[in-house]
């Protein structure tokens, strides 16, 4: 097959397989929005592209699996290179290590680490499958784009096969001060491997800045360039201790990229789904259900990091705290089970579950439930019309890297232009969307607070938050967020240095 230009490395597959009459069928997402189908939108700007993901595989299946195939959708015609892991690699790469040592350390939960059961030397052999499956991809001088921590020793790797090729990456959740990132044993072996990266990517310049601090703190790294941050706000509520955020780093003779760019909602497919007939018909029955309820909705993951046991908690406290509200609101909550096999998942999930049952056990009427809990996957254009008929979308995640949601809410609402957004400032997203209502989820007092202020927000002051918010989120969709990249990838010289020292 032909080599690529751009090989996109996502442990994810960038669609879905089912089975019709006995047959494997590749199915294009249903959902342009989210990062599979940003990531796929590259495909358009290059000859020849490559995705390399992972894929649970039977021993016995393994000698007959179809490695690589080929793809055609609407983003156009792409190899996919599946690499075939037995459960037991599956497990100890993605639930034990990823997912319950270097997770919790990414957003700041050191008490859900959980180091004992990491086998560290498997994390390494599956990262270094990962190298091998997209080094096949590469053309010369070929692009190759790694995404998230579960792949972080992949650029290393990739440099001792192939120094001709260049390495971005890019990560999708927060980076943690070095304090924090430094409780991982590992440490200084991912950030070797990350400064071997031709640019490393973050949300926002805070994690940049920690990441800079944590690799200075561990490797002899020079600041090369650095600039001033114009957002002073970080997404912790306070302004930036160090204004200056390093934009070029140089190790070992080497020049590294810093790269702060958060990804964009997709804003033209949300736009077309606001027009859609399908999407007015589902709005006018669920206002219909509504009544003239004020209409709360809040959309996520069950991950402890996403903060929805105290934005429960918070409203259970205003069914409390403010009885005119009896039967005058709707809370909307989608708390989607991701990783349902693994227990501090579950645990998170039945806690949800428990309370979201003790509110409406408590407050609900015959004619009235105040809590309605989905832990299903709301399809995204029925996710639209839900945006569309909230007056208030209540995001409080304890830690997040960016949070889509946020963005989306406020692209569904451009030609309303009404709706309060309640915002954690632990967001990524807190830095682009100032104007949202700032809540800090730690303090029952804040998040009272900040849920009152939506309730009680007049129709001129939404409004004019919600043009802000729109003209950024607009200004840096997913188009935007694209373009940026594919600029920063041509920047990159040719075979602009040695390989990696073995
Ligand atoms: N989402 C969805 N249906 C649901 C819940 C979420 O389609 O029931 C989508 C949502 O629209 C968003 C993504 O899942 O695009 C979640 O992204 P976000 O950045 O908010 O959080 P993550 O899960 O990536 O941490």
């Amino acid at each position: 097959m032909k080599k690529s230009n751009l090989v996109i490395v996502y442990h994810r597959q960038p669609y879905e397989e089912v089975v019709e009459d006995g047959k494997i069928v590749y199915r294009e997402n249903s959902s342009p929005n989210g990062i599979v189908p940003t990531l796929k939108s590259f495909f358009g700007e290059v000859e020849q592209a490559s995705w390399v993901a992972w894929k649970q595989v039977d021993p016995k299946e393994q000698k007959t699996f179809e490695r690589v195939v080929r793809i055609k959708d609407s983003y156009g015609e792409y190899n996919v290179s599946r690499l075939p892991l037995t459960a037991q690699q599956v497990k100890s790469f993605y639930h034990v290590t990823s997912k319950e040592a270097l997770w919790p350390i990414l957003h700041s939960f050191p008490e859900k680490y959980n180091y004992d059961p990491v086998d560290w030397e498997t994390f390494r052999e599956v990262n270094w499958l990962f190298a091998e499956a997209a080094v096949q991809e590469a053309a010369e001088n070929a692009v190759i784009w790694v995404h998230d921590y579960n792949l972080w020793l992949v650029p290393l790797y990739i440099k001792q096969f192939r120094p001709d090729v260049k390495v971005a990456f890019f990560h999708h959740t927060p980076f943690p001060e070095p304090s924090m990132f430094n409780i991982l044993p590992w440490r200084a072996e991912i950030i070797e491997s990350l400064l071997h990266c031709d640019i490393v990517g973050f949300h926002i310049p805070r994690y940049a800045m920690n990441f800079v601090a944590t690799a200075r703190s561990l490797k002899k790294v020079d600041i090369l360039e650095e600039i001033d941050v114009e957002d002073g706000l970080s997404p912790y509520g306070m302004a930036l201790s160090v204004p200056k955020v390093a934009t070029r780093i140089g190790y070992e003779g080497r020049e590294i990229s810093v790269d702060a760019f958060p990804v964009g909602t997709n804003v033209a497919f949300i736009d077309e789904l606001c027009k859609r007939e399908k999407t007015h018909e589902r709005e006018r029955e669920i206002k219909a259900t509504l009544g003239d309820r004020k209409f709360i909705i809040s959309v996520g993951r069950s991950d402890y990091t996403k903060g929805t046991r105290d934005m429960l908690l918070a409203y259970e406290r205003l069914l409390a705290r403010r009885p005119e509200l009896v039967e005058k609101v709707q809370l909307l909550v989608t708390s989607v089970a991701a990783n349902a096999g693994m227990a501090v998942y579950r645990n998170v999930q039945r806690e949800i579950e428990q309370i979201a049952g003790r509110i409406n056990g408590k407050h609900a009427t015959f004619s009235w439930q105040p809590l309605v809990l989905f832990t299903q996957a709301v399809p995204f254009d029925e996710l639209v019309a839900y945006y569309r008929c909230a007056d208030i979308c209540w995001i409080t995640p304890l830690r997040d890297g960016l949070n889509l949601v946020a963005k989306e809410y406020i692209a569904a609402r451009g030609d309303l232009k009404s709706g309060a957004l309640v915002l954690s400032e632990f967001t990524g997203a807190a830095i682009e969307l100032p104007t949202a209502i700032m809540a800090n989820p730690y303090s029952n007092r804040n998040m009272d607070a900040a849920i009152d202020q939506a309730i009680d927000m007049g129709a001129e002051e939404q409004a004019q938050r919600l043009v802000e918010m729109l003209a950024k989120v607009r200004r840096y969709d997913s188009v935007h967020w694209a373009q940026h990249t594919i600029e920063r990838f041509k920047e990159l010289p040719d075979n602009p240095r040695q390989g990696a020292k073995l």
